[in-house]
């Protein structure tokens, strides 16, 4: 979350670090439309579907890095955090107001 120089106008929403999106490839869902509905609907999470043709999923997982101050959320090991939390870019970040 807050990426600087990625995310400048990150609100600390805390969303991005509140879930886990996986990727899928070759299974069946992948060509059927039923499959994956029932395949969503049973495991309770969202299916994704990217133009790059490439499937996933996003399912609930809370960071057990992330805090709440009572009005946003932070990364408790912000200078530590993996490169994959390095190299996320926000779609709710868009803009140059920096939040912090
Ligand atoms: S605005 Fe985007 S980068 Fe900032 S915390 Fe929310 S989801 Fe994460
Ligand atoms: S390590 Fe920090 S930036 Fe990465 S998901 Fe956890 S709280 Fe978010």
């Amino acid at each position: 979350m807050g990426k600087a120089g990625k995310n400048k106008g990150c609100q600390r929403c805390g969303n991005c670090c509140t879930t886990l999106t996986i990727a899928m490839n070759n299974v069946a869902a992948d060509a059927d439309a039923q499959e994956l509905g029932r395949w969503a609907a049973l495991h309770r999470c969202d299916p994704l579907r990217f133009p790059s043709g490439c499937l996933a999923v996003r399912v609930p997982l809370v960071c057990r890095w992330l805090e709440f101050d009572g009005t946003h959320y932070r990364c408790h090991d912000y200078e530590h955090r993996p490169q994959i939390c390095r190299d996320y870019q926000c779609d709710r970040a868009k803009g140059d107001k920096a939040a912090g």
